[in-house]
């Protein structure tokens, strides 16, 4: 016997006859003398277009009122779910998160979750339920309903998983694992048996949305048994593992991209000392992030370029952080480029194979792929490129990596 925690994604619960094929997974595992868990997500496409129902109503809204409409699609298919596995014979009882509790802080819409108590749910296995938790939800110390960021139901699961000390913990989604590029854009990306937690970590915080970052985040932290597999299909997933349970490691393991950052530069800045710390000051204080930087050494002395990216959905504010910070720092002209897309490579092998930032530069530049900014750390390298160069630069990748599929 086994205790398992299982999470279904929106497509996976996506109809009527997906959530009774869901309720048949489930069966499976209870039958099998399992205690279970399931975490699900709203219904595909209906947290979206709960996410527009609210923009529609008021563009800047009450961040509460937010979570209160976002949330509600969880409310549904936990309902649904565990109707269609009483309808199977399964005893199941639904939770959303404010009754299991899962207790978070109260930044709403991207709330942190601080600690789950899943006691009454644990003794209540005893007599063979099946416990169908809401995704996404929790509930901060004003008792308000929070939400964990888009993708949340994945950071749910794994933390129910860490609290109630599963076995494992199951992602069912619309893929059979995890692979080495987004199967949607690469048709050569193959499936990995194995990932470590270091290298999920940075291809989902570099765009890979098959799991969320915080997920991963919280199951290395735990060592959580994570594993991502079809909920379609019967077959073996991918395992996100401890660098110890790989044997031999890829330099590269993926190709991920991101289009959420834009690019701002600012042209002949002030070349003196304080001026960086002036602009990523400024934007610090308005709550936007800077990710990538370049700087250029002035021919003269006196003026450069400073190029970053933020998010691009902080374009707007930074841009009006910077207006205000023109005179000051003597910038000619605030240029935003919102159409850029950052390429990563991502590969636990890259600490000790020199010339992998190469390969991947002379790769692009094959292909006539200009590259704006550049950033690096351990295990990965990153490139801005013009957003038209999404498709064909993480396919020149995964092909120069040797990652295609035969
Ligand atoms: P769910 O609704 O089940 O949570 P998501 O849409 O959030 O599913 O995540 C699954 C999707 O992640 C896949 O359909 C795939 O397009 C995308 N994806 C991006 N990168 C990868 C990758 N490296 N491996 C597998 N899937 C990926
Ligand atoms: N339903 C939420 C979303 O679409 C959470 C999730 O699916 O993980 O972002
Ligand atoms: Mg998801």
């Amino acid at each position: 016997m086994a205790r398992l925690v299982m999470k279904f994604g929106g497509t996976s619960v996506g109809s009527v006859d997906r959530i009774k094929n869901v309720a048949k997974r489930v069966k499976k595992e209870v039958d099998a003398g399992n205690e279970v868990a399931v975490v699900v997500s709203a219904m595909s496409g209906e947290t979206n277009r709960l996410v527009g129902l609210a923009s529609d109503v008021a563009a800047l809204h009450d961040a509460r009122e937010y979570d209160v409409v976002v949330s509600s699609g969880e409310q549904v298919t936990v309902g649904l779910l565990s109707m269609a596995l009483q309808d199977l014979g399964v005893n199941a009882r639904s939770w959303l998160g404010w009754q299991i509790p899962v207790k978070t802080s109260d930044v709403h819409g991207a709330a942190r979750i601080e600690d789950i108590d899943c006691s009454e749910l644990v003794e209540r296995f005893k007599d063979g339920q099946v416990a169908v938790c809401a995704g996404f939800q929790g509930i901060a110390s004003s008792r308000r309903i929070t939400t964990l960021g888009r993708g949340g139901s994945d950071t749910s699961a794994v933390a129910l998983a860490a609290a109630m000390e599963a076995d494992q913990c199951d992602i069912y989604t619309d893929v059979d694992g995890i692979y080495t590029a987004d199967p949607r854009i690469a048709t050569k990306a193959s499936k990995l048996d194995r990932i470590t937690y270091e290298e999920m970590l940075e291809l989902a915080s570099l765009g890979a949305k098959v799991l969320q970052t915080r997920s991963v985040e919280m199951a290395m932290k735990h060592r959580v048994k994570l594993q991502v597999l079809s909920s379609f299909e019967e077959l073996p997933g991918t395992l996100v593992v401890d660098e110890d349970d790989i044997v031999e490691h890829q330099v590269v393991s993926g190709v991920t991209y991101t289009r959420d950052e834009a690019k701002v530069t600012l042209q002949q800045v002030n070349d003196q000392p304080g001026v960086a710390a002036l602009v990523f000051g400024a934007l610090a204080d308005a709550h936007v992030n800077v990710d990538m930087i370049v700087q250029n050494v002035s021919e003269d002395g006196k003026a450069t370029d400073l190029t970053f990216t933020v998010g691009r959905n902080e374009l707007d504010p930074a841009l009006k952080v910077l207006e205000n910070l023109k005179g000051e720092v003597n910038c000619k002209a605030i240029v935003p480029d919102p159409n850029v897309v950052k390429v990563s490579i991502v590969g636990m092998g890259m600490r000790s194979h020199a010339g992998v930032a190469q390969t991947m530069f002379s790769a692009l530049a094959e292909k006539g792929i200009n590259i704006q900014v550049i950033s690096t750390s351990e295990i990965k390298v990153s490139v801005l490129l013009a957003e038209e160069y999404t498709e064909l630069a993480v396919r020149t990748l995964h092909s120069a990596f040797n990652l295609d599929a035969a």
